[in-house]
């Protein structure tokens, strides 16, 4: 399995960001999904084609995505080269304000606009669908000292599926795990992970990662665009 580990990277060189993440928030991502079973490249906006070249993305198995501040700089071709390899079969978990990022909204159709307040607050994680592969090992409630509060209404389609929901101190909920199916691709929408708290370097939510991009692999990601063929009759009669 190869993951790639795409971060915008902008504006995290601040000293929040790197108290919370000294190897990088990219870093620290990569070192979540990292296992016996995986390859992990982390890239970043600035890198030659956006730090996702097309060798690169079609050798990408499993794409993780963090983004908050760049959004607008992401190319519309490249949005549709990604979206195209989820069709495909390509698995993509969405970080944390990746939320409004350009990828997901192509993946969803909707704004994913939500509610926010930057308070620290504690967070409560509650997993409903325990038996759902991504919450293997994960407990019923998971405390998040500090994060960022996102809040209902989120303007996505229904999930297919809801794994987890957030509570947060201020009284907000928010459905901060949900999948789609997508073509023949998999897509794990995961809320926690604000980039000035250490979220990603709690066991739980590590595991969590860890899990989505396993969920979320298909080893037979086809090699051509979905298309509609013209195709003769299976049998000699109608
Ligand atoms: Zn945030």
């Amino acid at each position: 399995m190869y993951i790639t580990v795409w971060n915008e990277n902008v504006g995290q060189d601040c000293e929040a960001v790197r108290a919370a993440y000294p190897e990088t928030l990219h870093g620290a991502i990569a070192d979540a999904v990292r296992g016996k079973d995986a390859t992990v490249t982390t890239v970043t906006l600035d890198m030659p084609e956006q730090g996702l070249t097309n060798a690169l993305l079609e050798k990408t198995d499993v794409l993780v995505w963090w983004a908050h501040a760049a959004h607008d700089q992401v190319s519309d071709e490249l949005v549709a080269k990604i979206r195209e390899r989820v069709l495909r079969g390509m698995g993509v978990v969405f970080l944390h304000s990746a939320h409004l990022a350009k990828p997901f909204q192509a993946l969803t159709g909707t704004s994913n606009t939500l509610c926010w307040r930057e308070a620290g607050e504690r967070e409560r994680l509650w997993t409903i669908d325990p038996a759902h592969p991504i919450a293997k090992d994960i407990p019923s409630c998971t405390v998040i000292e500090h994060e960022e509060m996102y809040g209902e209404p989120f303007d996505i389609p229904t999930p297919d599926e809801t794994v987890f929901i957030g509570w947060f101190q201020g009284g907000n909920v928010f459905r901060s795990g949900v999948t789609y199916k997508r073509g023949r691709g998999k897509v794990f929408y995961f809320q926690p992970g604000h980039e000035s708290h250490p979220t990603y370097r709690q066991p739980e939510i590590k595991k969590i990662l860890y899990n989505a991009v396993r969920w979320a692999y298909n080893p037979n990601i086809e090699q051509n665009a979905p298309s509609c063929p013209n195709i003769a009759t299976p049998d000699e009669k109608l």
